[in-house]
């Protein structure tokens, strides 16, 4: 079907929607918690993916002696390319298992690892950090999720709870509250940026080790996490109904 527009009558209904709609749009990128980065707002999302550990610290090691470090890189490896995928930029405070040390130490130092870290997290200018751990406890029992974030940015937590549902909801994991992190882990203390420490299962529990040793089940957690991320920055993101 043809329309014949008369000229003139559409500029002057057009231009007082089109100018309506420029006002909105310019309203909505200044509401926090709005769309702010992905298609369309010109701001491409950066987030920092930091693997627990490294070098000579392991960090906790499971009872089938799977060592925490090598899990926690490839998840955020997984991560990483769920991310880029998604179209969010990534900075990677380590990409294999060695431990950060400055090029004129002469050993790796724990102290001078986590300096390094967070040098690299401030530098990045990055819109959010999340810190990739597995968790480990006396009793071999408990398993399931804890996720963690920095205290210094409350408005976080929805993320952190949600990021939580959707991976117990894709691996079945169990779920507990998700609080703000302790101020004695270093780079949760005061980071510069929204942060969530996820802590992804128990390497203690012998089921939840098989599965995290498990590159279908590492896959499923970083897919979960890049959509939470990507519901909270770019979308919509769900109440959670955890208060
Ligand atoms: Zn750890």
């Amino acid at each position: 079907m043809y329309v014949i527009i008369n000229k003139k009558r559409c500029m002057l209904m057009c231009i007082p929607v089109l100018a309506a709609g420029l006002i909105i749009g310019s309203l909505l990128s200044i509401i926090p918690g709005e769309k702010t980065f992905g298609y369309g707002s010109g701001k491409i999302l950066k987030v920092v993916i930091d693997a627990g550990h490294g070098g000579p610290d392991g960090g906790a090691v499971g009872i089938n002696d799977t060592v925490e470090a090598e899990i926690n890189l490839e998840i955020a490896k997984k991560l990483e390319t769920v991310l880029n995928g998604k179209g969010i930029d990534t900075v990677m405070t380590r990409t294999d298992n060695e431990g950060l040390r400055a090029q004129n130490s002469d050993g790796w130092r724990k102290t001078e690892d986590m300096r390094m870290r967070l040098q690299m997290i401030k530098k990045s200018d990055a819109d959010f950090f999340i810190s990739i751990h597995m968790n480990h406890f006396r009793q071999s029992s408990v398993h399931g999720l804890r996720l963690f974030y920095a205290s210094n940015h409350e408005e976080i937590k929805p993320l952190a709870e949600n990021m939580q549902k959707k991976m117990s909801e894709i691996t079945g994991a169990k779920v507990s509250t998700v609080s703000a992190a302790d101020k004695r882990l270093f780079l949760m203390k005061s980071p510069p940026m929204p942060a969530i420490l996820a802590e992804c299962g128990f390497l203690s529990n012998a089921a939840e080790e098989k599965n995290l040793a498990d590159e279908e089940y590492q896959a499923k957690l970083a897919w979960a996490i890049a959509e939470a991320v990507e519901a909270h920055f770019m979308g919509d993101e769900q109440p959670s109904s955890e208060s």
